[in-house]
C-alpha cells in the first residue's frame, strides 16, 4: 500500500505524490519564541517529526524547514493586539532580541531531548525581511495588496480562492470576528502584510516608512519560498493555524507566484490538558522541564505525544504520562527479550517458528503508518509482537529479524524505544559534546583523545556548517 495523507485543503485522504520523485519539500510552522514551547506545541512538532521519519522510512529524502517566529505574531493571531515578543520583553524588562535568543536556545535543547531529527534549516523571521518585502512589492504590483499610510494590506477580494482551506467564505466572515475592522481597510477581512508602529522595538525602515514590521503570515510565505522554492509538497501546523495563518499564506504565496503553494496541508489536533484548554491563566501549561520535574523522561513524553493519531483529540494528564511510561517500558522490555531469544532464551524450539506472525506484524505496522500516520495502530502491531515474544512463540531466526526490525526500522519512526543502537548513539553524542567542550577550552590533547576513541569505535566525525556530524566507517 502506498502512503495516503489527509489533506486539509480537500478534506479527504489522498495518495501521497511528491512533486519531484524521491524528494519531499516540507515546511512546518515553528514556535513563536516568546515563552518556552509547551507540550501542546510539541504535539505539533512531533507530528511533523513523525511525518518526516515515515517519509524517510519510505525512501524519500526530506528537505524540512521549520521557522522560528521572532517578530510580528500578535496576541490575537490577526491584525490587532500586541507583538507577543515585545509584550513578554516588557514584562521581563529585557529586549525582545534577548527573549528570542533565550527561548530559541531552550527550544533547540528540547528538540534534542525529545529526539527530534534536525530540519535542514530553522530560519528566523527577523532575518528574512528583504524576502518578505519582495513578495509584498510583487503583491502590490499585481493588485493583490494596497498601502494605507505606513501599513500594507492584502485585498482578500482580489484572490477568489481565499477561504478554500478553512471553509470560510469572505462574505460570511463576520466583520471583526477574527480580524479586526479598521476604517482604512478596503474589506474588513483584509489582513496586514506590513505594519507601522513607532513604539515597536524590532522595526525596519522601508519605502512604507521608518518604523515597520512584518505581519506574521507573510513571514512563512517568504521563508518557505526562500528555503524550499515556490512550490512545496507538505505544509504543517496545529489546527489553529488553518485560519487565519495558513489561509493567508496561500493567498500571499499563490497571489505572488501564480502557482499552487503546497500540495498537502496537514494539521495536528490540539493537545488538551485534563480535558480542557491549555492556558497560562489556568496554570496548566507544561514545559518539558515540568514533565521531567515530575519524574518522567523526555522519551516517555515523546511516546505519550505520538501514541495518539495526530488528527484525534489527545489529552495530557499525569495519569497518561504514567501509563505511557509503563507502555514504553513494555516495548523496551520486548527488545531485551528479543536479544535473549537470539541465544535461545525464551525462544521457540524451531528457529523459523514465528516468522509468519512477525511478517504480519511488520506488514500491519507499515500499513498503519501508510494510512495517514496511524501511530496507534502501528503501536498495536508492536504490542502484538510483544505478546508473541512473551509467549515464547519466536524461534531464533524470527527473533533475529524481529529485533532488527524493531531496532532499526520501527524505532527509526518512533524514536523512543530504548534499544542497544539508541544507547550507543547517545554515548557517541555525549563523547562528541565532550570533544566540542575540550576544543572550546583549547584542550586539544583531550579533544584528540576523544576523536581517537570514537575512531576506534568506528565513528568518523565531520565538521560541517551546522556543527559536527558523524557516521559509521
Ligand atoms: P506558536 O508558538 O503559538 O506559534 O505555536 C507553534 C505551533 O504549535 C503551531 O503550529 C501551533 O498550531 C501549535 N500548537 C499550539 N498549541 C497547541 C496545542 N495545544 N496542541 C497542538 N499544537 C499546538
Ligand atoms: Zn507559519
Amino acid at each position: 500500500m502506498a502512503f495516503a495523507v489527509h489533506n486539509s485543503l480537500t478534506r479527504t485522504k489522498e495518495p501521497f505524490r511528491s512533486l519531484e520523485p524521491g524528494v519531499v519539500r516540507m515546511y512546518n510552522c515553528g514556535p513563536t519564541v516568546y515563552s518556552r514551547p509547551h507540550v501542546g506545541n510539541y504535539r505539533a512538532f512531533l507530528f511533523a517529526d513523525t511525518l518526516r521519519r515515515w517519509l524517510e522510512y519510505s525512501g524519500f529524502r526530506v528537505e524540512q524547514v521549520m521557522n522560528i517566529t521572532d517578530v510580528g505574531h500578535l496576541t490575537d493571531d490577526a491584525d490587532d493586539g500586541e507583538d507577543k515578543l515585545e509584550k513578554q520583553a516588557r514584562k521581563e524588562k529585557l529586549d525582545p532580541w534577548a527573549i528570542s535568543r533565550k527561548i530559541a536556545a531552550q527550544f533547540f535543547a528540547d528538540l534534542d531531548a525529545l529526539g527530534v531529527r534536525k530540519a535542514k534549516v530553522y530560519p528566523k523571521a527577523s532575518e528574512h525581511i528583504p524576502e518578505m518585502l519582495e513578495i509584498i512589492d510583487g503583491l502590490i504590483a499585481k493588485g493583490h495588496a494596497y498601502v494605507v499610510g505606513g501599513d500594507v494590506y492584502f485585498d482578500v477580494k482580489s484572490f477568489p480562492r481565499y477561504g478554500r482551506l478553512s471553509g470560510n467564505r469572505v462574505e460570511d466572515l463576520a466583520a471583526g470576528a477574527r480580524i479586526a475592522v479598521r476604517e482604512e481597510k478596503h474589506n474588513p477581512e483584509d489582513f496586514a502584510l506590513w505594519k507601522s508602529d513607532p513604539a515597536h522595538v524590532m522595526k525596519w525602515a522601508t519605502r512604507f516608512g521608518p518604523n515597520g514590521f512584518p505581519g506574521w503570515h507573510i513571514e512563512c510565505s517568504a521563508m518557505a519560498r526562500k528555503h524550499l522554492g515556490d512550490r512545496i509538497d507538505i505544509h504543517t501546523g496545529g489546527e489553529d493555524n488553518i485560519f487565519p495563518h495558513h489561509e493567508c499564506e496561500i493567498a500571499q504565496s499563490e497571489g505572488f507566484t501564480g502557482v499552487p503553494f503546497a500540495t498537502y496541508w496537514m494539521h495536528a489536533k490540539f493537545l488538551q490538558v485534563d480535558g480542557g484548554k491549555m492556558s497560562k491563566s489556568l496554570g496548566n501549561v507544561y514545559s518539558l522541564d515540568d514533565v521531567q520535574a515530575k519524574g518522567f523522561s523526555a522519551r516517555a513524553l515523546r511516546f505519550a505525544l505520538i501514541r495518539g493519531h495526530y488528527r484525534q483529540p489527545l489529552n495530557f494528564t499525569w495519569d497518561i504520562m504514567r501509563e505511557s511510561t509503563s507502555a514504553l517500558e513494555g516495548l523496551d522490555d520486548m527488545v531485551v527479550r528479543l536479544r535473549r531469544a537470539l541465544h535461545g532464551e525464551g525462544a521457540s524450539p524451531s528457529a523459523d517458528d514465528g516468522l509468519e506472525s512477525f511478517a504480519d506484524v511488520k506488514a500491519e505496522f507499515e500499513a498503519a503508518m501508510d494510512d495517514d500516520l496511524n501511530t496507534p495502530r502501528a503501536l498495536a502491531a508492536l504490542f502484538k509482537l510483544r505478546t508473541h515474544v512473551l509467549e515464547g512463540r519466536l524461534g531464533i531466526s524470527a527473533a533475529a529479524v524481529a529485533l532488527q526490525f524493531v531496532e532499526r526500522r520501527a524505532n527509526s519512526v518512533l524514536g523512543c524505544i530504548q534499544t542497544e543502537a539508541a544507547t550507543i548513539d547517545a554515548e557517541i553524542e555525549t563523547l562528541i559534546e565532550q570533544r566540542q567542550a575540550a576544543r572550546k577550552a583549547k584542550d586539544f590533547k583531550e579533544s584528540d583523545r576523544i576523536r581517537d576513541e570514537l575512531l576506534a569505535r568506528g565513528i568518523v566525525l565531520e565538521d560541517g556548517q551546522s556543527g559536527v556530524t558523524w557516521k559509521r566507517k
